[in-house]
C-alpha cells in the first residue's frame, strides 16, 4: 500500500534525527519561516530523510506584493524545483510524506494560510488537499524551539486537525 496521509492512516515515525535537524532549520532562519520535506520508504510509516527546502517567499512577495502580501516572517512557498521533487516522489518508493514549515513567535498551529497553501485554493466544501501529505509546523521561539505539531486532512471534518505532537528543545 503506498503511503497515504489520511484520517485514519498511522501516522509516520519521525528518526530522532529528522526532529533535530528540522528544528535546527528553524533556528537558522528564525525570524523568518523555514519549510521542507520530510521522506521515508513507502512501505512503511518511518521517516528518515530530510529535504531542506528554500522559502521562495520573499522573492514572490517583491515581485507581486499584491498577490502575496505577506513575507517569509509569516508564510512559506516552495518554489518550483521541491514542487516537482515533491511531486515525483509520490509515485516513488521513498515518497514525500510530510511538508514541514516553522512559525517563527507565535505557535505551531494551522493558519488560515496554512491551510489555502496545502489547499492549492480557498477552502470550501469541495476543496482537498492538493498532496497526500501530512504537514508539521515547528514553534520557534527567539531563544529556543518549543516544539512541533503534526497536522492531517480530516475526511470527515474536512479541514486539517493535529494529529500529534512532538517537545521541543533548548538552543
Ligand atoms: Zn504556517
Amino acid at each position: 500500500m503506498p503511503y497515504n496521509a489520511v484520517a485514519d492512516g498511522p501516522l509516520p515515525e519521525l528518526a530522532p534525527h529528522v526532529l533535530q535537524d528540522i528544528y535546527a532549520h528553524a533556528r537558522e532562519t528564525y525570524p523568518e519561516e523555514c519549510c521542507g520535506l520530510l521522506m521515508g520508504a513507502n512501505d512503511s510509516t518511518a521517516i528518515d530523510e530530510v529535504r531542506r527546502c528554500v522559502n521562495e517567499q520573499n522573492r514572490y512577495h517583491e515581485l507581486d506584493p499584491e498577490r502575496f502580501p505577506r513575507t517569509a516572517q509569516e508564510a512559506y512557498f516552495l518554489g518550483g524545483k521541491d514542487l516537482r521533487f515533491l511531486m515525483e516522489s509520490l509515485g516513488s518508493s521513498r515518497p514525500v510524506k510530510v511538508i514541514y514549515h516553522s512559525h517563527p513567535d507565535v505557535g505551531a498551529y494551522f493558519s488560515d494560510e496554512d491551510t489555502r497553501a496545502a489547499l492549492g485554493r480557498e477552502p470550501d466544501e469541495t476543496a482537498e488537499p492538493q498532496y497526500p501529505v501530512d504537514h508539521i509546523v515547528i514553534d520557534a521561539q527567539p531563544d529556543h524551539i518549543a516544539g512541533a505539531k503534526l497536522f492531517r486532512w480530516s475526511t470527515s471534518e474536512r479541514t486539517f486537525v493535529q494529529a500529534a505532537e512532538y517537545t521541543g528543545e533548548r538552543s
